[in-house]
């Protein structure tokens, strides 16, 4: 087994113990990381991620998809999900036109799209990177085969394939949807729960990609924060807590009652939504049976949703605050919390009654 390794970006320093004991954890949960990367955000974690990706392979083109977003660096903020999408923006002021270029968009759930993408533009692209698992435009799962797809296509092409993980790793599963949906990226960006919640974030993957790294390769990668040992005490603290027997099932026991209870409301109420979860991450969309994509995600009644975030946070219960959010859960959340949430939600949706007279 190739020894993981952290390597503190700015002073190239041995990695600590702890380093390294997070390195092992992360490595026995993800299998498809043979080493990695601790940076201190999940924008640091892609954006030096798609960096490695160019450098392997020589190319300059990325593939993202409309709707997922993967953090504030400039070559990502084209067609993003999550804030950019909420206020509308295509794309943010202040990034030159020619790195945004760099960027095709493709659709999510859509092979066809990327096909397209390839078959116009070849042997430019460098990486695909997903959400496989989409929580940006609200929660959307992939379709069946999708990923899959999208594994042996970057494959055929010569392509990386990077999941960005920063949301569903060490939430939907243990080790994420990479567990779930059994296939295996080149790349994984890693974030959120990794720090436990202070600032640590990281990728990785086979150990051919990541030895092109600084101080050992070409490509320059370097974070004075990089592996703080405040952020990685949290992040083994964290991890371990999460390896106890039962976690993900507790999470999913806890996503099913809520999903549960709102869905009673729904129907007692003939309100339309549809609700999207995977685990522990649910997202509710108005007016609309059904969400696949983002094109369905941006046709749902938002000024419904807006009564919604409203109406609950008058009742107590806040709630991220557009559709293209995912609501999480965690295991701080008992069954008292969870039917506090039902019942806010029944008192709004009775509300609703009149309005939609
Ligand atoms: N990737 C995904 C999938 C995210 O959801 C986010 C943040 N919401 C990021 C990357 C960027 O992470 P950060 O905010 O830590 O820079």
């Amino acid at each position: 087994m190739v020894r993981q390794r952290a390597l503190r970006g700015f002073t190239f320093g041995a990695p600590t113990t702890a380093e390294v004991e997070l390195a092992e954890m992360v490595e026995e949960i993800i299998p498809s990381i043979q080493k990695l990367r601790l940076v201190s955000s999940g924008t640091e974690a892609t954006m030096s991620a798609i960096r490695l990706a160019r450098a392997f392979t020589g190319r300059t083109k990325l593939v993202k998809f409309d709707g997922c977003y993967h953090g504030h660096s400039d070559g990502l903020l084209v067609k993003a999900g999550s804030g950019v999408a909420t206020l509308a923006l295509p794309d943010s002021a202040g990034v030159p036109p020619g790195f945004a270029r760099e960027t095709l968009t493709a659709r999510f759930n859509d092979i066809k799209s990327v096909q397209r993408m390839f078959e116009r533009h070849g042997k430019k692209i460098a990486a695909v990177i997903v959400e496989p698992i989409c929580g940006n435009m609200g929660v959307i799962k992939p379709e069946p085969g999708f990923l899959e797809a999208l594994r042996v296509i970057t494959r055929n092409n010569s392509s990386l394939l990077i999941f960005d993980e920063v949301i569903p790793g060490f939430r939907v599963a243990r080790g994420g949807a990479q567990e779930i949906c059994r296939v295996k990226p080149d790349l994984t960006c890693l974030g959120k729960i990794l720090g436990g919640g202070l600032p640590l974030a990281a990728f990785g993957g086979q150990s051919k990609i990541m030895d092109l790294l600084a101080p050992d390769g070409p490509v320059y990668q370097a974070g004075t924060l990089s592996g703080n040992p405040l952020a990685v005490a949290a992040g083994i603290a964290t991890l371990k807590l999460l390896n106890r027997q039962g976690t993900y099932q507790k999470l999913e026991a806890k996503g099913q009652e809520l999903e549960g209870g709102i869905k009673s409301v729904l129907k007692h109420y003939g309100l339309r939504a549809a609700i999207n979860r995977v685990g522990s991450m649910m997202t509710l969309f108005f007016g609309v049976d059904r969400v696949t994509n983002p094109d369905e995600a941006r046709a749902c009644d938002r000024q419904k949703f807006r009564s919604f975030f409203h109406g609950m946070l008058k009742r107590g219960i806040y709630l991220p605050p557009a559709p293209f959010e995912a609501m999480f859960l965690s295991l701080a959340h008992s069954s008292a919390d969870l039917q506090k949430t039902i019942d806010a939600f029944d008192q709004w949706a009775k509300s609703q009654r009149s309005v939609d007279r």
